[in-house]
This record gives C-alpha cells, sequence and structure tokens, in this order.
C-alpha cells in the first residue's frame, strides 16, 4: 500500500478503486443538511439495508395471503425460517452450518448457554473474564455464579489491564487461566472489547482454557462481521452474538449462537429446551420427551420471530456478496486511513486506547480525550459526523467497510482538525 496522504482528493482516489464501493448503495443513510451523514456508529446501531422493506412487505403479504398455511407456503415458509441463515451465518463465523443457529437475542442466549457450559461440580466453579466487560455481560455472569450459590467477588476471576494501561495484556489472561487450573469452568470473554476495541486471540485463550479442563465461550457482538473468525477451527466450544451491530439487523433484531459439535451431535449434553429445538420429524407428535435435533439449532426453544429476522435475511445476502476476506482488507486499510490521520492532529488532546496492531482489533478505533472530549463530539455532530460518546471521555468511530469511504474518514478528520 503507498503511503497514505492527508487530503480529500487522496481519500476519493482511494474510494474511486475500492471493490466494495458500491455496497454503500444497498444502505440508508440518515440525512443531515439535505445530505447522508458520515456515520460511524455501525458497531452500535448498523444502518438499514434498502431491501429490507421490500422482504418486510412479502411476509405481510404472505400472512394475511395464506394464514397459518403460511409455514408452508411462504416465499420463506416459516415452518424453515431459521434454515435460510445457517450457511450465511455460518461463514462469517467460520462454523459448520450445523453449528450456528439465529435465534433470541444476545444475553438471553448467553444465559442459555451458560445453562449448558456452567455446571459447576466440586470444586470446579469459576469463571473467568475481562474487567469491564459490557455491563450485560457482567450482569449475566453475576447472576449465573449466585444461581449455584456463589459468590462472584469469589466465583469470577476478572482480567483488567496493567497499571497505566488501557488494553489487556493476553498474557495475563493466561497466567490466570493456570494459576485457576482446576477451579476454572469457563472462560467466557468479549472477542472485541466494545470499550477499546481489542480483539483477543480466541484460538489462544481456548486452547489455554482447554488445557486446565475449562470450557471457552465467547460474546462476539462487536466481531461478527467486523473480524473474520473460525470458530470451529479455533475449537470454540460455544460463542453467542447480536446482529444490529455490524450485521444491520436492526434494532433489537435476533441474534446468533455457536455451539461445536462435539455438545451440538451429542443429544446427552444438556439443554433448556422447547419444541423448536426438538427433532423436526417429531415436533408435531407433540408427545413426552424431548429430542434433541443436530446442532446449534437444538437450543432453540420457540418458533422463528420472522419479522424480527427479516433484516437479517437482507443484510446476510450483502454479507454472502461482498465476503469476509474482501470485507476485512478493506477493513484494514481504512483504520488504518483514520489511525494516521488522527495522528496528525496536534491541536486536540487525546490518546487512541484501540491497539495500533491490526491483528488485535477490527475497524473500531476509540479516543480518550484529555480535554475538550465532549465538545469535540458535539462539533462532529453539528457537522453531520455520527460517532459515539462513552463516559467518562471516549468518543468510539467505527469506519465499517460495507458502507464508509474513505472520504467519510477525511471528513472526520477535517472536522476534528478545524476544532
Ligand atoms: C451490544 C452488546 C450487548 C447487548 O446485549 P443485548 O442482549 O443484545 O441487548 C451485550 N454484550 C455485549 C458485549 C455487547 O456489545
Amino acid at each position: 500500500m503507498a503511503p497514505f496522504e492527508a487530503s480529500l482528493a487522496f481519500a476519493q482516489s482511494l474510494d474511486q478503486v475500492d471493490i466494495l464501493f458500491p455496497f454503500r448503495e444497498r444502505f440508508l443513510f440518515p440525512q443531515h443538511d439535505g445530505r447522508d451523514v458520515n456515520y460511524f456508529c455501525g458497531n452500535s446501531l448498523g444502518l438499514q439495508p434498502k431491501a429490507v422493506s421490500f422482504l418486510m412487505q412479502n411476509e405481510l403479504e404472505d400472512w394475511a395471503k395464506y394464514g397459518v398455511e403460511g409455514h408452508f407456503n411462504a416465499r420463506y415458509p416459516w415452518f424453515s425460517y431459521h434454515h435460510f441463515f445457517n450457511e450465511r451465518l455460518a461463514a462469517i463465523v467460520g462454523a459448520d452450518k450445523d453449528e450456528v443457529v439465529a435465534m433470541n437475542t444476545l444475553t438471553v442466549n448467553l444465559h442459555l448457554l451458560m445453562q449448558s457450559f456452567y455446571r459447576p461440580e466440586g470444586g470446579r466453579y469459576k469463571i473467568l473474564m475481562e474487567a469491564g466487560a459490557f455491563p450485560s455481560d457482567q450482569y449475566a455472569m453475576e447472576t449465573q455464579v449466585r444461581m449455584h450459590g456463589f459468590d462472584p467477588y469469589d466465583a469470577i476471576i476478572e482480567i483488567a489491564p496493567r497499571e497505566g494501561q488501557h488494553t489487556i495484556d493476553e498474557q495475563d489472561i493466561y497466567d490466570a487461566i493456570t494459576a485457576a487450573g482446576d477451579t476454572l469452568a469457563v472462560v467466557m470473554i468479549g472477542g472485541v472489547n466494545y470499550y477499546t476495541g481489542q480483539f483477543f486471540d480466541l484460538e489462544k485463550i481456548t486452547a489455554a482454557a482447554h488445557e486446565v479442563g475449562a470450557y471457552a465461550g465467547f460474546d462476539l457482538a462487536h466481531a461478527v462481521g467486523n473480524i473474520p473468525l473460525k470458530l470451529h477451527d479455533w475449537n470454540v466450544d460455544f460463542a453467542c452474538w447480536c446482529s444490529y451491530k455490524y450485521l444491520n439487523s436492526g434494532p433489537g433484531a435476533v441474534g446468533g449462537v455457536y455451539v461445536h459439535e462435539k455438545y451440538g451431535n451429542n443429544p446427552s449434553f444438556f439443554r433448556l429446551a422447547g419444541w423448536w429445538g426438538n427433532d423436526e420429524k417429531t415436533r408435531f407428535k407433540m408427545q413426552k420427551g424431548f429430542v434433541p435435533q443436530k446442532g446449534a439449532a437444538s437450543w432453540q426453544m420457540s418458533n422463528a420471530p420472522v419479522f424480527n429476522m427479516v433484516a437479517l435475511n437482507a443484510s446476510l445476502d450483502i454479507y454472502e456478496k461482498a465476503g469476509m476476506p474482501a470485507l476485512r482488507e478493506k477493513s484494514e486499510s481504512l483504520t488504518g486511513y483514520l489511525e494516521f490521520l488522527l495522528k496528525k492532529l496536534d491541536n486536540l488532546s487525546f490518546e487512541i486506547i484501540t491497539p495500533t496492531n491490526p491483528k488485535q482489533r477490527g475497524c473500531q478505533v476509540s479516543m480518550l480525550f484529555k480535554e475538550n472530549g465532549r465538545e469535540v463530539f458535539d462539533r462532529l455532530t453539528e457537522n453531520g459526523v455520527i460517532a459515539d460518546w462513552r463516559e467518562p471521555t471516549v468518543i468510539r468511530v467505527a469506519p465499517v467497510p460495507l458502507y464508509n469511504t474513505y472520504e467519510d474518514v477525511y471528513k472526520l478528520y477535517e472536522v476534528m482538525a478545524g476544532f
């Protein structure tokens, strides 16, 4: 890659040769002063694919036209609705199609998976997670531990950044896993930290957990659709994610889970059951005795909330066409350009707390301001640059490769440079 330049013409020249540039056309942008905003919040709520309203209209028509028979006669029959997602989701997270399923929402799925993977026995009852995890994950782990009669302060091991650091030194995770040894039941870490954007080496963490006989599971809210994953090859035990961030599936969209086939295909491995997880051939026999179907789908409880999965369908089509390898390649370059520009800003006092090594981050960059953070954030908003504010003084921006351009990134720089 030729060296970057801090100019609009240079940014535009990169957009002109960007093979993913046309994908921008598939999304709807909020407006500011009669033009598309520069949207950097795809890590918080992705934009709406234009195809959603058409596909939603189809479902409403099919419901009107077929009533209950839509379960089999709809264009995407509702009986099998969750099946339409498997292959495309599996490609994004690096799994076999039977190892994933779209269902529920993230925190609900985290609890359901913990019911299977956190089953304290003897002295093995501890959970290891990152300090400062997303609050929902903290609350989930806290109450999981309590449900089994343990004290969260004893049973939850938190790994924090070292003194004076913002990101976690992975060696500290490995050392803590080894130290916890056979008291450790589960390692449950956010694959990409929501605050700093730090991406962890999921394969090595999984291997370290297995070394002491613990399970390894990950919350992939900020990793899915952002960084190529290989959950199966990395031997990850379980994972879950939401679909409204990088996956652009709308507020409260149906999330997803991954369960390694060695558990998914083992009918005696414990899971909380509902009729939708039962063997499809006998589902409607309404008999006693849960018979789990194959794979992650057996963790399903209820029939698919179709209207809340339409946007996911639209979004996964886009992902399939763009492909994770091309998205990642652009993402590294676009985020690299952002970092290059931010480092030129000598009028502002902030520190980039996201790792500088591209292998340890996705497309998010978090800036910790020493002063004027809120004012800079407000200035961006006034100029139609949509970033995200986190207490105490952090601005997060995520140039997502599906719809952000080099020009977007330059615009952000220009507003900050003019502060
Ligand atoms: C976004 C996010 C959540 C949100 O959970 P929901 O159940 O979807 O509301 C949870 N955990 C992490 C790490 C997140 O980034």
